[in-house]
């Protein structure tokens, strides 16, 4: 069994935008995220996306809309020299109290199942605290935020103090170069 890095994509990878990402000219990659998949595209981690897109389930874009956002953003990550192991996403809407979207750990649990991963081995990295519990809950090593995307104010509300202890980072580079630093 391999270990895996789980990452959130909206505001990990690219902006998180407040009416969804919807189409191709709503992606907006984060230059310096780019720049820390390829340094750890030599790893020893599979590297996994792991994605709320609830605009799916609210009628906003098609599955096969989503889907093509995640090959073209995967495709850009690798353009780069950066390197996606997998996507796995969850297409519903919060009312439909599935068991894949985060907080909850399916998306992490389907990834482990089908590509055989390690999650005790594991680390999820997110800009939420809804990461942070999805990690916890899938049994992951560690989980950890990023100041990118909503993570300043994330990490910031009340509930987070409910989930001390955290680790914070500045940046996807740091979060990776702290993995790097503490590998087995
Ligand atoms: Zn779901």
């Amino acid at each position: 069994m391999e270990p895996a890095v789980f990452l959130d994509r909206d505001g990990v990878i690219i902006e998180n935008r407040d009416d969804y990402v919807r189409s191709w000219s709503d992606v907006e990659f984060f230059p310096a995220a780019l720049a820390a998949l390829q340094s750890f595209s030599s790893s020893p981690y599979r590297i996994i996306l792991v994605t709320n897109q609830s605009a799916v389930g609210r009628g906003l874009i098609t599955l096969a809309q989503a889907e093509r956002l995640n090959r073209r953003i995967t495709a850009a990550v690798k353009a780069s020299g950066g390197r996606v192991d997998g996507t796995f996403m969850c297409p519903h809407a919060p009312q439909a109290n599935c068991n894949c979207r985060k907080p909850r750990p399916g998306l992490l649990l389907q990834a482990a199942e089908a590509l055989n991963l390690d999650l005790s081995r594991s680390f999820m990295i997110g800009d939420a605290l809804s990461d942070l519990q999805a990690g916890r809950a899938a049994g992951v090593r560690e989980a950890m935020l990023v100041r990118t995307g909503r993570g300043i104010r994330q990490a910031g509300l009340p509930e987070a103090t409910l989930l001390q202890p955290f680790r914070v980072f500045d940046s996807l580079a740091e979060a990776l170069d702290h993995i790097s630093s503490h590998s087995e």
